[in-house]
């Protein structure tokens, strides 16, 4: 598996030291909202699948008492490097039909075109959440990922293809511990 990395964007520590200072300004933000008399809820949706060493890294770094639910959308099927468009995978998909009393932050890995943000955005906001807040590792820095509104992200990166702490090509490198680029013969097939 190491023998199929180009080059780590994003190493171990760093992405540490970042998620805990993220953490820390999300904390602060949702904190002061939630509390007070007659308190919300904090309800964190991650979005399956890229998103769930993030999350947890992150969840664990926020002292608040919170809900977790899920949402699943497939935006880079199979061997893809490039965005298929994205769509919710209803059957993994656990969101209440009522948000009403929640501060919800949505989490997910990396905002490339903004299809999968924006259609997770639009489904919280039919449980009519009280707040909404959105959360990504990374965001790549092209046109699109970088005019659609999110309110914490952890690195802007180069328009390249990575893998690794949740991301994925073909299902596999997910549990690599950085942001890496692949060798060019490792996604030769992709795209077909
Ligand atoms: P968007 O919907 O913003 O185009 O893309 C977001 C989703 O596409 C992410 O949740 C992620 O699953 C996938 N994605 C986008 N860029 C990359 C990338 O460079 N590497 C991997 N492995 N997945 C990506
Ligand atoms: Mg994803």
């Amino acid at each position: 598996m190491n023998d199929d990395i180009d080059q780590v964007l994003i190493g171990r520590d760093d992405l540490d030291r970042r998620v805990t200072e993220v953490a820390r300004q999300i904390a602060g933000d949702i904190g002061v909202a939630a509390s007070g008399v007659g308190a919300a809820e904090i309800t964190i949706v991650p979005i399956l699948t890229g998103s769930i060493i993030f999350v947890s890294d992150l969840i664990r770094k926020l002292p608040l008492p919170m809900q977790i639910h899920l949402v699943s959308v497939s935006a880079y099927p199979g061997r893809s490097t490039r965005s298929r468009g994205a769509r919710i995978r209803s059957q993994l998909t656990s969101l209440p039909e009522d948000l009403a009393d929640a501060h919800v932050l949505v989490v997910d890995d990396i905002l490339d075109t903004g299809g999968t943000l924006g259609i997770v955005r639009d489904l919280v906001l039919r449980s009519r959440p009280r707040s909404l807040r959105t959360c990504v590792l990374l965001r790549k820095r092209r046109p699109a990922a970088m005019a659609f509104p999110v309110d914490y992200v952890c690195f802007d990166i180069p328009d390249v293809f990575v893998v690794g702490c949740g991301l994925d090509y073909n299902g596999y490198y997910r549990n690599l511990p950085d942001i890496v680029t692949l060798r060019q013969e490792v996604t030769a097939g992709a795209d077909a």
